[in-house]
């Protein structure tokens, strides 16, 4: 791409494939919520947005009221969930704007509620619960009783129109971590059964992706999704989903180093025999993990290229002696997919990170291109 030294590729087709294969997953009754959480994992909220709505994904989701706002503004239009609380001096703005808020206990819904009134409406809402992460909501475990009667109370407030009940849930990366993860799903159920039971009629929601495709009979009402979507959560390839980002940069010069020569600062790396080596345009002041060195991969027409000593803030070096016809300008992919391309979980895998942390730390400047390819 002219004039930028990395760019990020988003296929929002493939987008669209993953969207109609993850709801072979879902049930009739059960609604995914786009979650656009960071400028969509760093790969860009409004565009993601504006083709999950095209898509007809009736609830989108972000961290904070900003991040909402900003969708606002792009001229997004399908009721926001926000994911995190808001300052109560901020209800009436989330009120204008269709944000839909979650309540994280009575103390704060009577907040909401007082700035509701006031302001002269109510204030769309869903009951955060805290059924076992111990992060945000009104912790359930151990308390049943006192957290039916709290969720009662802030039910009861009029300036607020409660429409859910929502939990998070601590995952399953772990194997032998998931029988606390089904602990908190089934507490969450009991607890959406007890308030029907008490005549109350909320929309249930307790998953994201991992939880959705390890227990999906969780499902409920909602399922809350960005990995799945992009194709970052690698559970998923086995329905068909695929990963929907490349990350891209060129080759800026390509040159011949002899055996012995050290590359790259520190000197962590010899050459052990005459080689060509290429730059290319793209380093840790990028957002890329600097401990990506010798060892990681890049990919040159279709084949895999070694780094070679240390990622510097704006280059990488890697290694194109058995690769001759690589030439001037051509492209380098950092991850994407395809043949002799690294997943974005092989980048990952170098540093123990996740792909959506991979993503989500990408520099904001980095230039993103939508195409509509396959
Ligand atoms: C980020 C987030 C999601 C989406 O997570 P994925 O695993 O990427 O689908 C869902 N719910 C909450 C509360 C989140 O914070």
């Amino acid at each position: 791409m002219m004039g930028t030294r990395c760019w990020l590729e988003i296929d929002l087709s493939i987008l669209r494939k993953n969207w109609t294969m993850i709801h072979h997953l879902l049930q009739p009754g059960c609604t995914p919520v786009g979650v656009v959480k960071h400028n969509g994992y760093g790969l860009g909220a409004i565009p993601i947005a504006r083709e999950l709505e095209r898509l007809g994904c009736p609830l989108l989701s972000t961290a904070g009221l900003t991040e909402a706002l900003e969708l606002r503004q792009a001229g997004i239009r399908a009721p926001i969930l926000l994911l995190g609380p808001i300052d109560p001096a901020c209800t009436s703005a989330a009120m204008e704007h269709n944000v839909i808020v979650p309540v994280v206990d009575l103390e704060h819904g009577r907040l909401m509620d007082e700035e509701a009134r006031r302001a002269g409406g109510r204030l769309r809402t869903h009951i955060k619960v805290d059924a076992g992460l111990n992060r945000l909501g009104v912790p359930v475990l151990g308390r049943e009783e006192e957290a039916l009667a709290e969720i009662e109370a802030i039910l009861a407030l009029p300036g607020l129109t409660n429409e859910g009940l929502t939990t998070h849930i601590s995952g399953m990366m772990d194997p032998a971590y998931d029988y606390l993860s089904l602990r908190q799903l089934e507490l969450f159920r009991q607890l959406t059964r007890r308030l029907a039971q008490r005549g109350f009629s909320l929309k249930a929601h307790c998953e994201s992706s991992l939880p959705l495709l390890a227990h999906p009979e969780y499902q409920m009402d909602y399922v809350r999704l960005t990995s799945a979507l992009l194709g970052l959560q690698p559970g998923y390839e086995a329905l068909g989903v695929r990963c929907a980002v490349q990350l891209k940069t060129s080759l800026l010069q390509i040159k011949q180093v002899p055996k012995g020569s050290s590359i790259g600062y520190r000197m962590t790396y010899t050459a052990p025999r005459d080689m060509t080596i290429g730059i290319a345009g793209i380093g840790y002041g990028d957002g890329l993990s600097r401990s990506l060195t010798t060892g990681a991969k890049m990919s040159v027409r279709g084949r895999e290229a070694d780094v070679l000593g240390k990622l510097s803030m704006s280059f990488a070096v890697i290694d194109l002696t058995d690769i001759p016809e690589a030439a001037l300008g051509d492209t380098v992919t950092v991850f994407g997919y395809g043949e002799g391309v690294p997943s974005v979980q092989d980048y990952a895998a170098l540093y123990g990170g996740h792909a959506c942390e991979v993503t989500s730390l990408l520099k904001e400047r980095i230039p993103k291109v939508y195409s509509q390819r396959s």
